[in-house]
């Protein structure tokens, strides 16, 4: 996405025309100025009063064009960095759910807070920053010209002096911009860490320990936001010495020229007026320039965090799921370790599996591969006999629901956090809640299916969160229901009342991963897999 940052320029144009605008009345005001103070030299009143008045218009002119210029550069501004937020969040939701997993999630919170308010500082605003530079600088340059081609001259070499200046400092404000951003991602992710072990710490009484380790990280942050700013205050002195400079010369220029009667004295006045537009870019334009390019590490930086490493392109729909998912010689490891080997399994359209195996021995892994979320090192997994590797991940992942020991719930009503503001008709609603046995918990209030819930559910019990999450699946006419330890955190008879009502969905596949075994409930599987030592076989009954 930010390869292509020119796209977000789109209505860049809408900022150069106020700007050219106003530097078309300038340049006429200039002039009628000009003609103003020549005809007064020369005692000629009715062209005086003649070109007073057309001065007044160009002032008048200007206050409307400088209003416009200023509410269409923050216009811009809000606009193309509200775009470019948006894009970045709809590339992170592109991600593979495998790798947004892998990466720890506090870089993509620093990208939205603090890069992009660098990006609308240091970039989006320098930029328009610099085209109105460059504007006021070919104004004053086109004046001082017209008066004198020789000024010109003077202006071009400022120009050079000012390009070799920028391009000197350029380097180290670009690699502490860089550093500092790096530095930002690992104080966010601290303190991310911290905060969620809040509890750990407290209770330990790590607070002293945690504290120092905040204070070194905030203070390498601050540390390099002194060295920036501290490189950025060189930068400014040595082109206000530049500038000064620059004045000298050309007033130096402009009272020799004078002298020797090459320009009048309403030219001095003119060229004295517009000295701010020929010096003050100088300024802005070198500082500027440095903050743009040093943003481009930025940019990277947020690119690379988009980016996924696996990019095997799936070609396959699927349109329905008919008969199997079968595993074939399947190996797995993550990285060095080695979790499955040689693994043979098939699961049947309609069928009720339970996982089961000691803790770290792969029940979740085969889970993980099921999902699409890794591929097998080696082996195939095939669903209805094409590779599982080759099926796009949208139409997979509508024919799957995953169950989770935390469920979502949206501050909503009951009914909008089990169709997920999708539409579907009452019958299909109630069939689903009957099937999912939540019939009396929502004959139980009298709001019924308007129910709201409230802070991610502090108000449903866990075994309701439960069997909502089964009736969101059974709306969703999903074909596979999985579940990794989702009911860890319930008790044995809330456990074996949901199993039960799993069981008995028609036609949906269900593959429980369970370390509590309930034993009534064991017979009511068509297969159990056991996983240990590397091996998973289905227990055959
Ligand atoms: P189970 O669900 O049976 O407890 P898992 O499938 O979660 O076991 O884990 C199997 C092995 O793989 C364990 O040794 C675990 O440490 C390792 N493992 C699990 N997830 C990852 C991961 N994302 N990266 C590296 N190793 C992992
Ligand atoms: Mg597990």
């Amino acid at each position: 996405m930010m390869k292509h940052k020119i796209k977000y320029f789109d209505r860049f144009v809408f900022v150069l025309i106020p700007m050219i605008i106003t530097a078309i009345l300038v340049y006429n005001l200039s002039f009628a100025m000009l003609r103003v103070i020549n005809a007064a030299m020369a005692q000629e009143w009715t062209l005086f009063w003649n070109e007073s008045l057309w001065m007044m218009i160009f002032v008048v002119l200007l206050v409307p064009s400088n209003l416009l210029t200023a509410y269409c550069r923050t216009a811009f501004s809000k606009y193309a960095l509200t775009r470019m937020k948006s894009d970045y969040l709809e590339a992170v939701f592109g991600k593979n759910i495998d790798e947004f997993q892998k990466d720890n999630n506090a870089a993509y919170v620093s990208a939205l807070t603090n890069d992009f308010s660098i990006i609308e500082t240091d970039y989006i605003e320098q930029i328009v920053g610099i085209a109105e530079g460059i504007i006021n600088f070919s104004t004053a340059i086109i004046i001082y010209s017209m008066i004198n081609p020789l000024i010109l001259l003077v202006g071009i070499g400022m120009m050079v002096v000012n390009g070799l200046l920028s391009n000197l400092i350029e380097r180290p404000v670009k690699k502490h911009n860089r550093e500092r951003s790096e530095l930002f991602a690992g104080y966010n992710s601290f303190i991310k860490e911290v905060l969620s072990a809040f509890g750990i710490i407290k209770n330990n009484g790590l607070e002293t320990r945690v504290r120092t380790n905040f204070n070194t990280k905030s203070e390498s942050v601050q540390q390099k936001k002194y060295i920036i700013d501290k490189l950025m205050s060189f930068v400014f002195v040595a082109q206000n010495a530049l500038g000064m400079s620059v004045f000298l010369v050309l007033m130096l220029f402009v009272v020799k020229m004078t002298l020797s009667g090459a320009i009048t004295f309403a030219a001095v006045v003119v060229i004295v007026n517009n000295i701010d537009k020929l010096i003050g870019p100088i300024f802005t334009v070198a500082e500027a320039i440095p903050k743009v390019r040093s943003v481009k590490a930025i940019f990277t930086r947020i690119e690379k965090s988009l980016q996924d490493k696996n990019t095997h392109v799936e070609t396959l729909n699927l349109s329905s799921f008919e008969h199997e998912i079968t595993f074939k010689n399947v190996s797995f490891a993550y990285e060095e370790n080695q979790v499955l080997k040689n693994v043979d399994l098939t699961f049947e359209k309609g069928k009720k599996y339970l996982i089961i195996g000691p803790s770290g021995g792969g029940k979740s892994t085969v889970l993980r591969l099921l999902r699409k979320y890794f591929e097998p090192s080696e082996g195939t997994i095939e669903i209805d006999g094409s590779l599982l590797s080759d099926i796009k991940k949208q139409d997979y992942f509508a024919r799957i629901a995953n169950i989770e020991q935390m469920i979502f719930l949206f501050e909503d009503t009951l009914r909008n956090n089990l169709t997920l503001f999708k539409d579907y008709d009452d019958a299909e609603i109630s069939e689903a809640i009957a099937k999912a046995g939540l019939t009396e918990f929502v004959q139980s209030n009298s709001e019924g299916l308007d129910y709201m819930i409230y802070d991610n559910g502090k108000n449903v019990s866990g075994g309701e969160k439960s069997r909502i999450a089964i009736a969101r699946a059974l709306l969703n006419k999903s074909d596979i229901i999985m579940l990794d330890e989702a009911f860890a955190s319930l008790d044995r008879n809330r456990v074996k009342a949901i199993e039960a009502t799993l069981m008995a969905l028609d036609g949906v596949m269900i593959i429980n991963v369970s370390h509590v075994v309930i034993a009534e409930n064991k017979d009511l599987y068509d297969g159990i897999v056991q996983v240990k030592n590397k091996s998973a076989f289905m227990i055959n009954r």
